[in-house]
């Protein structure tokens, strides 16, 4: 079967790891069966609406290499695809039921509607509208809400993640279906939406779930065919008993793509966060994705969100695109995280950089403080090398002489190549008579001040003759 489905966001501005998820499944889906994905935006609430917040969806969704078959942008046969331009279809089917008794007009005032609520509170029992339901609603007319008029009685569904379900009447009530200000609400557009552009899977968060059989109570009132449900789990806090929020650290898509997370590897955790295809694999590309991924192994409680996971599976996928697309692939990711001295660098030198780094990235950002120093003189910090776990022990004639003979054996090397080095540093290992870690550590220092470096020898090989030994002499005058 020939899958439609929607991403349909409100855009409010932030977009969670949660919302991207329900971008993905979605998707995913739509491809494996070469249907149709539809991007719709809802934007009904206006008082949720941010300027912009479309723009950031569609980038996202780009990024994350997701495209769709209908909606903004590209268009489609059953636009407009934003909802606050679809306000007479949705009117014209309000009409439908105001004009089959299903809907009334309701102008109580909210306060009123607040003391109905309160006398249910006190009384201890589920405050359900239809209860206080108007005796003689006025005609409706632009400014008054629009309520469904529920018929209480029982519903059973399928949802193809939680399984068969059962409502009773009480699930059931006098929902609003068109707000004073004339936009439809969520409840009602997304079931006129939904059939009129042929959806077959409804694929949203599990929050729906309770409301689900009002929308029953729709699509029998419509005499509409139900889609297949699928609600998807909550994505949880690292404690794995509450919702991810804020607080849990996780950033929005955006800050993790600005910090250097691969789209590739956000495409991957997402995919198989609350959703695995029964082996151990956890490197997915999307091609791969499209064709392990099945409906019934999204898994039906919520999946617990692991930044750590995130961060290792990216640099995983920073080390499959360097070794399987080579270098010049991963470098045209790496445009805008370089440090600012790099800018004058050119492309050979900070592609041999990120070939003897990459290995070493969690995030792409890593490049700013792991590389600096490979794109300028870092600062001579006496402190830093005397200070030093391994050279605290040796005395300032010592670590003089060290350098003193490094230099020397180094300004006659002719073939400046990590092999060569690497013969150099053995030679210097007998000449001076100190230990691996004490000779090391003193050259890297000297060369870099930075805590960490790739291999000695490719370190030297990749800063080249000049700068290596401008750089243990300006040490060695300093000491
Ligand atoms: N606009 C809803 C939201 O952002 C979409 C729910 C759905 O996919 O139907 O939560």
């Amino acid at each position: 079967m020939k899958a439609v489905t929607r991403f349909a966001p409100s855009p409010t501005g932030y977009i969670h790891i949660g919302n991207v998820r329900s971008a993905i499944y979605p998707y995913l889906l739509a491809r494996q069966t070469e249907g149709k994905m539809i991007l719709r935006i809802e934007d009904t609430d206006r008082e949720r609406f941010v300027e912009g917040a479309t723009d950031l969806i569609e980038d996202t969704l780009k990024w994350l290499g997701l495209d769709w078959d209908e909606g903004p942008i590209i268009g489609g046969p059953n636009g407009p695809y934003f909802q606050s331009e679809r306000k007479d279809i949705y009117l014209a089917w309000a009409k439908k039921l105001v004009n089959s008794g299903r809907a009334y007009a309701d102008p109580t005032p909210k306060e009123q509607i607040d003391a109905y609520r309160e006398e249910c509170n006190q009384k201890k029992i589920p405050f359900l509208y239809r209860n206080f339901r108007p005796e003689n609603p006025p005609e409706w007319k632009p400014g008054i809400p629009l309520r469904f008029k529920a018929e209480p009685k029982d519903y059973d569904w399928h949802d193809e993640v939680m399984g068969d379900l059962h409502a009773g009447p009480e699930a059931l009530d006098d929902i609003i279906i068109i707000k004073k200000d004339g936009f439809p609400t969520y409840n009602f557009a997304h079931i006129v939406d939904d059939s009129e552009m042929g959806v077959t899977h409804v694929m949203r968060g599990v929050e729906y779930l309770s409301s689900t059989p009002n929308y029953l109570a729709l699509y029998e009132a419509f005499n509409l065919k139900r889609p297949y449900f699928v609600s998807l789990p909550h994505i949880l806090g690292p404690s794995g008993n509450k919702k991810l929020g804020k607080r849990d650290g996780a950033k929005s898509v955006t800050e993790y793509r600005e910090d250097g997370i691969l789209p590739e590897a956000m495409l991957n955790y997402l995919a198989c966060l609350g959703w695995n295809d029964g082996s151990e694999k956890e490197i997915y590309t999307k091609a791969e994705l499209i064709k392990n991924f099945s409906l019934d192994r999204i898994q039906k409680s919520g999946a617990r969100y692991d930044e750590t996971k995130l961060l290792w599976l990216n640099g995983e996928w920073i080390r499959k695109i360097f070794v399987e697309e080579g270098v010049d692939e991963l470098f045209k990711k790496t445009t805008d995280f370089w440090p600012a001295a790099a800018k004058t660098a050119n492309e050979k030198y900070q592609k041999k950089v990120l070939s003897i780094i990459y290995d070493r990235l969690k995030t792409l950002s890593d490049l700013k403080t792991m590389t600096d120093y490979f794109f300028r003189d870092p600062e001579v910090n006496v402190d830093l090398i005397v200070n030093n776990k391994f050279l605290k022990k040796l005395s300032e004639a010592d670590l003089e002489n060290m350098l003193k003979v490094t230099v020397k054996e180094l300004s006659v090397l002719e073939n400046w190549n990590a092999d060569s080095l690497q013969e150099v540093f053995n030679r210097l290992l007998e000449e001076t008579g100190k230990k691996p870690a004490e000779l090391f550590s003193l050259i890297r220092l000297a060369v870099s001040f930075a805590p960490f470096s790739p291999a000695l020898n490719l370190t030297l090989e990749t800063l080249g003759q000049k700068t290596t030994l401008s750089r243990l002499n300006a040490v060695a005058r300093a000491i």
